[in-house]
C-alpha cells in the first residue's frame, strides 16, 4: 500500500503521506467538500460550476437543503469558465470552490492554476476534481496551491472502485467515513489492497508513458473529429477545439437523436455515450451541453467519444464510416 501510496503521489507531484484511499472519485468529491465545510462552520457558501460531474452537484444540492449557498458558475459556448466570475462570486462567507480539471462530458480544461491563485489570494480553500486529467496530462500539486485533489483508478486503467483524495499538508481534514485507523484516522474501512496496488501500478504506467500515450491519442482523436465534421454535414462540436483533453471528442449531429444513433453504433461495434456514464439512465439532454448552448432546450444530439492509446488508425476509419451510415440511416427516417 505504500509502495502504491508513493506512486500515486508522483502521477500528481505530491508528498505520499498526502494521499488517502478512497474507494471512488464520488467518496472523494464528498469527502473533500465535507472537510472544507466542516473547517468553516460558520460559512454557508460554496462556489461550483454548472457542468461539474453529478458527484459534486448532487452533493452541493443536497448541501443547499441543509442552507447552504451556492453558486453554479456559468460557463460560455465552448464550455469555458471565466475567472471574473469566480472573483465576483467570492465572499466572505464562501468555504470553499470545488471546480473540476477536465471536463467529463467534453474534455474542456479550466484553468486551475489561475483558479488556486485567485482562491489562495482570497484565502478559500480549492477542491478540483481532476478525475478526467489525471494519467492524461501532466500534474503536479507541488506547484499547484490546490488543497484538495480527487482522482478515481478507472479513469486510467486501474480497476473500477478505487480512488484517491490529495490533501495538501496543513489543510484542513476531517474524516467523511469515521471508524478504524485506516489511512492514519483519516478514512475508516478495511482498505482494499489489491485494488489499491492496482491503483498504484496503473498510475506509474500513466505517468510513464504519458507524453507518447497523450501524442499518439491526440492524433487518433484529431483524425476521427476531422472525419466525422468535415464527412457528416449538420455536426457541430461541443467544446473548446484547443483548450480540452487529447482524448475526448463531443459532437452534436444535429436533427439526430443521440440515443438512436448510439444504438446503430454499437451494432456496428463502437463504444460512445451521450453524456455521463453516472446519467445514462436520465433522458433529458445533458446538463453540461444545456448550459454551454441553452438554445438546445431539450434536444439530446451530443455523442461523446473518447480515445485510448490502445485504439488505432483502422478503428478510427471504421468509427467514422460508423457514424456517418447511422446518421444518414436516421436522417432519411426522420426527414
Ligand atoms: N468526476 C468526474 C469528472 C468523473 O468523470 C467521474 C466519473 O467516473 C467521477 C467524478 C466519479 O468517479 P467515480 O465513478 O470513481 O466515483
Amino acid at each position: 500500500m505504500e509502495t502504491a501510496r508513493a506512486q500515486v503521489g508522483e502521477l500528481i507531484g505530491a508528498p505520499p503521506r498526502d494521499i488517502i484511499f478512497t474507494c471512488c472519485a464520488t467518496e472523494s468529491n464528498n469527502a473533500a467538500i465535507h472537510a472544507a465545510l466542516k473547517a468553516n462552520p460558520q460559512k454557508r457558501h460554496i462556489i461550483t460550476s454548472a457542468v461539474e460531474h453529478s458527484s459534486v452537484l448532487n452533493y452541493c444540492m443536497a448541501l443547499e437543503k441543509e442552507n447552504y449557498r451556492v453558486s453554479y458558475l456559468p460557463v460560455d459556448r465552448d464550455g469555458l469558465l471565466t475567472l471574473a466570475d469566480l472573483e465576483t462570486a467570492l465572499t466572505n462567507d464562501t468555504a470553499v470552490v470545488s471546480l473540476m480539471w477536465a471536463n467529463n462530458e467534453t474534455g474542456v480544461l479550466f484553468p486551475v492554476d489561475e483558479i488556486a491563485l485567485v482562491c489562495q489570494s482570497r484565502g478559500v480553500l480549492f477542491h478540483c476534481d481532476a478525475v478526467q486529467a489525471a494519467g492524461k496530462m501532466p500534474m503536479n500539486v507541488s506547484k499547484l496551491p490546490v488543497n484538495y485533489l480527487s482522482i478515481t483508478g478507472h479513469k486510467f486503467c486501474a480497476p473500477k472502485g478505487i480512488g484517491a483524495l490529495y490533501v495538501r499538508r496543513k489543510t484542513p481534514f476531517t474524516a467523511y467515513l469515521h471508524g478504524g485507523h485506516q489511512e492514519r484516522g483519516q478514512r475508516g474501512g478495511t482498505e482494499n489492497v489489491a485494488l489499491i496496488v492496482g491503483l498504484g501500478e496503473a498510475s506509474e504506467m500513466a505517468l510513464r508513458k504519458l507524453p507518447d500515450n497523450e501524442r499518439t491519442v491526440r492524433r487518433l482523436r484529431d483524425a476521427l473529429e476531422k472525419g466525422m465534421i468535415e464527412g457528416i454535414p449538420g455536426t457541430e462540436l461541443n467544446g473548446h477545439a484547443v483548450q480540452r483533453l487529447a482524448n475526448t471528442t463531443n459532437i452534436s449531429f444535429l436533427g439526430t437523436a443521440s440515443e438512436a444513433l448510439l444504438l446503430l453504433l454499437d451494432e456496428e461495434g463502437v463504444c460512445a455515450s451521450s453524456g455521463s456514464a453516472c446519467l445514462a439512465d436520465s433522458s433529458g439532454p445533458s446538463h453540461v451541453i444545456r448550459a454551454m448552448k441553452p438554445e438546445t432546450g431539450t434536444r439530446r444530439e451530443a455523442v461523446r467519444m473518447s480515445l485510448s492509446p490502445a485504439n488505432n488508425e483502422t478503428e478510427v476509419t471504421v468509427a467514422i464510416r460508423a457514424v456517418s451510415a447511422a446518421v444518414q440511416a436516421l436522417r432519411s427516417l426522420s426527414g
